[in-house]
């Protein structure tokens, strides 16, 4: 393949020289490189409950299954260079600035349910083992069964090549072999950009080796990010044991019936130690389906 060099929409990037990790294989081309956040940057990010822990972050540019992947690597999560920029660029005085990511969540139509299409990479590079399967199929079927108003899924296996065929997808499971997209988290999602869900899904390699048991609650976890949803505990990170966080509690939009403490760790979405749960918890269900129900 030829390296192509994409044109980056971040403003007021600063980059290191020297930093760059180029990856190229199959359907994925990535660089990574370091980038030093201006204090404005990481005040937006916050602002958007994107909290670095500090200045210096991985900004990965390239392609996977013919799309663009420009973004930020930041905890686990994925921050598309588009949605940074909306954020970036938002008028600080208005609603939609905050950006909250409850706010921004996967839109849907006024009568009946979007579905929404995961592609799994199931062979090739790139692809899950039997066990990582198994766990993507069961943590879709579990959010089936939320019977959520608006929102249900339907997948499709195949290799990298022929997703990338797909243009039907809204998101792609993908074992990262070469750990280019996810780094030091056991996964990675990307938030909902323009109404449409976080369309990388990526598992660390290692989780190769985890239970079906780890590995469905870490996808749904993940799958949670991708339909717009922060951590539980985003006030605080007390499950990780980092210092708490200042960012502002009404920018994240309460959904009915759940709580909305920024503390809270009864929750497969909080920060870290999902893994001593196994399924949803009450406040997960409640909270997905009341997003999710046309209503809210
Ligand atoms: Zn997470």
């Amino acid at each position: 393949m030829i390296a192509l060099s994409f044109v980056f929409a971040l403003n007021s990037c600063e980059k290191e020289e020297g930093t760059a990790i180029s990856e190229e294989s199959g359907n994925f081309e990535a660089t990574i490189t370091d980038l030093n956040l201006s204090k404005t940057q990481i005040a937006v990010l916050k602002d958007n409950l994107v909290i670095p822990e500090n200045s210096t972050v991985q900004q990965l540019e390239g392609t996977f299954l013919g799309r663009n992947i420009n973004g930020l690597l930041i905890d686990d999560n994925f921050v598309a260079s588009e949605l940074f920029d909306q954020w970036l660029n938002a008028d600080s005085n208005t609603e939609a600035s905050k950006g909250s990511i409850m706010k921004n969540r996967v839109s849907f139509p006024a009568n009946g349910k979007r579905t929404l299409k995961i592609g799994i990479v199931s062979q090739g590079f790139q692809s899950l083992n039997a066990v990582q399967l198994e766990s993507a199929i069961e943590s879709i079927s579990r959010y089936n069964s939320l019977n959520m108003a608006k929102i249900q899924y339907t997948y499709r296996l195949g290799s990298a090549s022929q997703l990338m065929q797909d243009q039907s997808l809204n998101q792609v499971i993908f074992n990262d072999t070469n750990n280019n997209f996810v780094g030091n988290p056991d996964g990675r999602a990307q938030f909902p950009v323009n109404g449409n869900p976080g369309f990388l899904l990526g598992l660390n390699n290692r989780t190769r080796n985890y239970t079906k048991k780890q590995n469905t609650v870490l996808i749904q976890h993940e799958m949670g990010h991708t339909l717009g949803l922060v951590h539980s505990d985003y006030l605080t990170r007390r499950s990780c044991d980092f210092n708490g966080t200042d960012v502002n509690p009404n920018l994240v939009e309460g959904i009915p019936n759940t709580i909305n403490s920024g503390n809270h760790l009864n929750s497969i979405m909080r920060a870290c130690g999902f893994f001593r749960y196994i399924n949803f918890r009450g406040e997960d269900i409640v909270g997905l389906r009341n997003a999710y129900n046309g209503n809210f």
